[in-house]
Parts: structure tokens; C-alpha cells; sequence
């Protein structure tokens, strides 16, 4: 199994994140990459995956609730932080207009610049979309010749948004929400449309805590080694074995992200 998605830089790690990474490998997981979401992060998330080559990855960016400090130091630290063989993707970059923690326009400027950045670096994008489909398709689609390629993470939108992500050649990433009862009805719908060769799982940690897990840890914190959880709820969505599916989602992060066939001792 490949987590694609874990914010492993947040501080809700910092007192036992080397246990959390012994869990993580413990459960079969391959390689976990760790998601850059804005200054500070990105940095700890590289030191991160330069302490645990070829089991830690990390991606940089600016996460649109951050938008608002999108400025040209940050932009040229993001460049840097490209050109690192450990940083995977840019991103995560996107939309979010669910929250609204910045202003939109100044959102989909720092999106924008970091499309150009990862066309720049020739690194794939680690994307972030939320309540914000019309204004972030038409963005995607004027970059998407120029990218290598692109994730569209933690998805939890329509039908039509998925078949536009999917005419855009996107991988799709499926984190613990649809291991939600009522939330992730939906989206359990959705997953048998996407193709096993577009398909990502994620568990987002610490958010999103699969609600199937038994049982629930006190601190209600999700981390990689739960991934399995959300292994077990795309299965049983698609009809597929557990094992077949973190088999070739695993296969499908490795082929994106360009990570190394084997793991490194
Ligand atoms: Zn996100």
C-alpha cells in the first residue's frame, strides 16, 4: 500500500511521529508521501523524506486556505524545493470555496502560479478541490497538456466532476470518507466508475479518521497505518479484493509520482 496523502509535518505528530512511521511500516504500508501544504510544512516535509529515504516522499506547495501568502519568496522557495529528487509533486494547490479561508482571487492566483511552477519543474500536482469545480475545471484543462501529471486529491464530488477529471487524464485519490456512513454514500457510489489504473488511496492524516475503524484510537488522530481501512471500503465499493487493490494502487503512485520500483533498505 502507498499512502499519497498524509500531512505527517502537522504538530498533532510531533510528540511521536517515529512511532507513527514504525506503525505505518508495521501495516504494509510501501511508502508514504508526505503532503508540503505551505511554508513551514513543506520544509519539514522534505527533512522528513531525506530522514526516511525510500519510504518517505514529500510534495511543496501552498494549500488554498494559505492562498493569502502566496508573495515571490514563497514562490521561488516552492521552485527550489521542486528541483529536490525527494519532492514528488507540487502541490497541494487547488480551490476550496467551502471554507473560504482566502479570498478566491487571490487562491486562484497562487494556484495558477504553482501550475506553472510544477510545468516548470516537470512534476506532477497534487490537487485539492472543494465546492469549487467550475471555477477550478477550466484552470486545470489550459495547464493539463503542459503537466505531467495530476492527482485530484481527496475527492468527494459529483458524478460530472469525476467524468471531467477523468477526461483530463487525473488520477483520482480516495481518503477515509468513504468509510462515513452517511458523508461518503456518494462518493462509495462514484468509485466503481473510476478506472483501477487512475485510482490513489489516501488517508489525508490526521484528518479524516476512517469511521469503520475498530477501534476508534481516544485521540480520534488518523494515520497512515489506518490506510487499510480505506483499502477495505474502495474493495467492498468496487466489488474487487482488498489485496488487488492496494496492490495496484500502490502500482499507480509509483507510476505517477515516479518513485523507485523497489524500496530502499
Ligand atoms: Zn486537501
Amino acid at each position: 500500500m502507498i499512502d499519497i496523502g498524509a500531512n505527517l509535518a502537522h504538530d498533532s505528530f510531533d510528540a511521536d511521529r517515529g512511532a507513527v512511521l514504525a506503525r505505518a511500516q508495521a501495516a504494509g504500508l510501501e511508502a508514504i508521501v508526505v503532503t508540503g501544504s505551505n511554508g513551514q510544512s513543506n520544509e519539514q516535509a522534505l527533512r522528513l523524506a531525506r530522514a526516511h529515504p525510500g519510504f518517505l516522499y514529500a510534495t511543496a506547495g501552498l494549500h488554498p486556505h494559505h492562498a493569502a501568502d502566496w508573495d515571490e519568496t514563497l514562490a521561488a522557495r516552492i521552485a527550489e524545493l521542486a528541483r529536490e529528487p525527494q519532492v514528488v509533486a507540487l502541490g497541494e494547490c487547488g480551490l476550496d470555496y467551502f471554507r473560504n479561508f482566502a479570498p478566491h482571487q487571490a487562491q486562484r492566483r497562487a494556484f495558477l502560479a504553482q501550475l506553472g511552477l510544477a510545468v516548470e519543474a516537470g512534476k506532477p500536482v497534487f490537487l485539492h478541490q472543494r465546492d469549487a469545480h467550475a471555477d477550478f475545471l477550466p484552470i486545470l484543462r489550459d495547464y493539463r497538456r503542459a503537466l505531467g501529471g495530476c492527482v485530484v486529491h481527496c475527492f468527494t464530488d459529483s458524478a460530472q466532476a469525476l467524468e471531467d477529471y477523468l477526461a483530463l487524464d487525473c488520477y483520482i485519490g480516495i481518503t477515509g470518507w468513504i468509510c462515513d456512513e452517511r458523508r461518503g454514500q456518494g462518493l462509495r457510489a462514484l468509485t466503481p466508475r473510476i478506472p483501477a489504473a487512475r485510482l490513489l488511496v489516501e488517508t489525508d492524516a490526521p484528518y479524516l479518521l476512517p469511521r469503520t475503524l475498530q477501534p476508534a484510537p481516544k485521540q480520534r488522530r488518523n494515520e497512515p497505518a489506518f490506510l487499510s481501512w480505506v483499502v477495505r471500503a474502495v474493495a467492498q465499493a468496487r466489488g474487487e479484493d482488498p489485496t488487488a487493490v492496494a496492490g495496484y494502487t500502490a502500482a499507480n503512485a509509483r507510476r505517477l509520482f515516479r518513485l523507485p520500483a523497489v524500496r530502499a533498505a
